[in-house]
């Protein structure tokens, strides 16, 4: 009987399109391995969201590794001493995983390695979690790209990714018995209280991102392009957790949406490029965070360093609870705590009022999203605060300060998002509802405007323009 390979999933919650539990499978009887590892990313541990939506996907994965009556065995530590348990155990031959981009990922996946050659076990790497690797792209100068637009035209210009693959036919399981913990005992998802109750929208799990994709293509994909911004109308994917945990990879969304693209004759083209640019932002943040790993916790740009943040820890609560009194970013943030998710538009809203509104350092909000969305992802999350701070890479320029009033009545018309989640608001008429301190009577039960938008964004350009006299 051939020496059993270790298929370790991570970020790759998948069975189709997996590289390498494809080679793994291929390499022996197989053993597959989940390790909770809340010790090697320190601070970055996954936030409470994402644990809940880990403890679906891996009961998901079970359920289907079991139609090949193979475990996933669940192991919890540190990945390169669980790893190294685990080979010895097991007295595999191979052991097979998905490159990660965290900025502790590198040295961990070398410890490992160096650790399983010493033991004779073969390791191998494979890339899947993004269409191009960092190293891939490179401007003429053969430096990293810091700006999306020339990154995203070298990434089209490499031409679509290969065709996906199936899920693997055959699995032939280790026959050795490798202790796993229990999944309950993880305690991943919330008990008392328990508040993942607004979840239950979401599918997560292989089977879930698949139809999520086929539904977004064939619902949503049409109107995409002027619908995306539009939080009162569901015209994203809503992929994002779904392909933060990989359970469904790129290269198949890209594969699916020109299939959809050139069944449409053309009349998909506009969308569909705006899509495939969207998940080419994903790759630039993880482009970013390979290249400047520290981009989660420190300004790009070194000049914002000695910013004057405010302390304000009862505005940072205002904002955390909703309660800012301005309606389109206390909705965003309402249905953030409720649902694990906030639409890109408002995110961006609700990133600026902290920022710049209320000059709460942008990490504050990193940090809050990190534990509260469902697709809580280190590079998009870091990437995605630098760029509405002004202090990344390829970041909005400081003076675009959002106004909160007329960004709600330029993409919430009709207020039918503000009303959904500030449903005090719900009977105002559409002319005073993103601005509710203009009607007549007092609004009861909605809070009063924590700022002045006009005072505060004076105060903010004055301290955003000496940063940038000072020329550090
Ligand atoms: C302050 C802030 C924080 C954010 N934090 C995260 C985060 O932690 N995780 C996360 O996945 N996204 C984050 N984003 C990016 C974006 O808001 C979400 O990816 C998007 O809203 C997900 O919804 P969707 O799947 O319906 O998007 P769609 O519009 O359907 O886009 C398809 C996919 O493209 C990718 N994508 C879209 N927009 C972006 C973007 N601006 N940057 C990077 N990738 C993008 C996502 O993987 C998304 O699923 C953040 C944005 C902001 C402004």
């Amino acid at each position: 009987m051939s020496k059993p390979a270790v298929m370790w999933f991570r970020q790759d919650l998948r069975l189709a399109d997996n590289a390498a539990l494809h080679r793994a499978a291929e390499a022996g009887p197989l053993i597959c391995l989940y390790v909770l590892d809340d010790v090697t990313p320190g601070v970055w541990a996954w936030g409470g969201a994402s644990r809940w939506w880990l403890h679906k996907s891996l009961v998901q994965l079970t359920e289907r590794l079991a139609r090949f009556k193979t475990p996933l065995i669940l192991r919890r530590g540190a990945a390169d001493k669980v790893i190294a348990d685990v080979l010895r155990e097991s007295g595999a031959a191979s052991l097979h995983f998905t490159r990660d981009y965290a900025p502790w990922a590198g040295a961990l996946e070398k410890r490992i390695k160096d650790a399983a050659e010493a033991e004779n076990v073969a390791c191998h790497r494979y890339g899947g979690f993004l269409l191009h690797e960092p190293e891939a792209i490179r401007t003429g100068q053969n430096e990293p790209y810091k700006v999306f637009t020339p990154f995203s035209r070298a990434c089209f210009a490499v031409g679509d990714p290969r065709a996906p693959r199936p899920a693997p036919r055959n699995i032939t399981p280790s026959s050795g018995h490798i202790h796993s913990d229990r999944l309950e005992d993880w305690r991943l998802s919330p008990r008392h209280p328990d508040w993942s109750t607004g979840f239950a929208d979401w599918s997560p799990g292989e089977e879930g991102a698949r139809r999520r994709l086929e539904s977004f293509i064939a619902d949503a994909l049409a109107d995409y392009a002027d619908g995306r911004d539009r939080p009162d109308l569901e015209r994203t994917s809503r992929l994002s957790p779904h392909l933060h945990w990989g359970e469904i990879s790129p290269v198949q969304c890209w594969t699916a949406l020109r299939s959809a693209m050139a069944a449409a004759h053309g009349r998909l083209d506009r969308p569909g490029e705006k899509f495939l640019s969207e998940l080419l932002w994903r790759e630039f943040s993880c482009h970013l965070l390979h290249h400047w790993p520290d981009l989660p916790d420190k300004a790009f740009q070194a000049k914002f360093d000695d910013f004057p943040w405010r302390h304000d820890p009862k505005a940072l609560t205002a904002w955390q609870r909703g309660e800012t009194g301005y309606p389109i970013v206390d909705a965003g943030l309402r249905e953030l705590w409720t649902t694990g998710y906030m639409h890109n538009r408002v995110r961006m809203i609700a990133a600026s009022f902290l920022i710049k509104d209320l000059l709460i350092d942008w990490r504050a909000g990193e940090k809050w999203f990190w534990d509260t969305l469902l697709d809580a992802d280190i590079a998009n999350n870091a990437a995605s605060w630098q760029w509405v701070a002004g202090s990344g890479a390829d970041a909005a320029p400081y003076f675009r300060i959002f106004n909160p009033v007329l960004q709600g009545e330029k993409f919430d018309p009709q207020g039918d998002y503000v009303r959904k989640w500030c449903p005090e608001l719900r009977d105002l008429p559409n002319a005073v509802l993103h601005r509710p301190w203009e009607h007549e009577t007092d609004v009861k039960g909605y809070p009063a405007r924590i700022v002045d938008h006009a005072a505060a964004r004076d105060r903010a350009l004055l301290a955003l323009k000496s940063l940038g006299r000072s020329g550090a």
